[in-house]
């Protein structure tokens, strides 16, 4: 397919075809390459455009499978969203045995502490429940090297702004940051001036 130009490893490519992606979809094309290259990448794009493959499949492929703390955050507004990116970090990481948590509210608590306290490389949460784990202790973000803000115009639509501040400020300042919204408004670019800075503008 054409995804062996982006030279993924064999059980990420492996995992990509038993999806049935034959071709990258436009957003696929200009993502992939940055994030391999460790670039932060600011994207304008809608839902439906493959963005979530886009982030995980460079991901999962750069994911160091012997760290036993989480390594990636995803950020993310809804559980329904949670849940999706769940799947489909799992689906791209099966055979690489990339394990994923997904946090968010009106679970208990104690299904997700156990989840976290089992090693898991991605974590993918709502920024409430996200922000709860934090100050609880029970999510460790030391190792985090990859932070993904998805849909951010509805994170902020949602009231979410000051948790997305104070999660990213608990996040190592040696990462890669990806920030994905389908409408780009004077706060988001103010969020970006503060916490992404000389990062790649892509524009779907
Ligand atoms: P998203 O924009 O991430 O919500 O993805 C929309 C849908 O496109 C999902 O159902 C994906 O499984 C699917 N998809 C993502 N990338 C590809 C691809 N390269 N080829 C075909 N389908 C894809």
């Amino acid at each position: 397919s054409e995804f062996k130009n982006f030279h993924l490893s064999n059980d990420i490519l492996k995992a990509i075809e038993k999806l049935g992606y034959i071709n990258p979809s436009p957003v696929q094309e200009k993502v992939i390459p940055f994030v391999l290259e460790n670039r932060d990448i600011i994207v304008k794009s809608q839902t439906g455009s493959g963005k979530t493959a886009a982030f995980s499949i460079p991901i999962c492929n750069e994911i160091e499978i012997e760290e036993t703390n989480p390594q990636v955050l995803v950020l993310t507004p809804t559980r329904e969203l949670a849940v999706q990116i769940k799947e489909e970090i799992s689906n791209i990481g099966r055979f690489k045995r990339i394990r994923c948590a997904a946090i968010y509210g009106k679970q208990p608590m104690e299904v997700q502490k156990r989840e976290l306290k089992q090693r898991v490389h991605v974590v993918v949460g709502t920024p409430g429940r996200t922000m709860d784990h934090i100050e609880r202790k029970t999510l460790n973000l030391e190792k985090v090297k990859y932070l993904v803000i998805d849909e951010a115009d509805e994170m902020l639509n949602m009231g979410f702004i000051d948790q997305v501040e104070s999660i990213i400020k608990v996040v190592p300042k040696k990462r890669v940051t990806m920030l994905f919204s389908a409408t780009m408004s004077e706060k988001i670019e103010d969020l970006c001036d503060r916490y992404i800075r000389n990062a790649e503008k892509i524009d779907i």
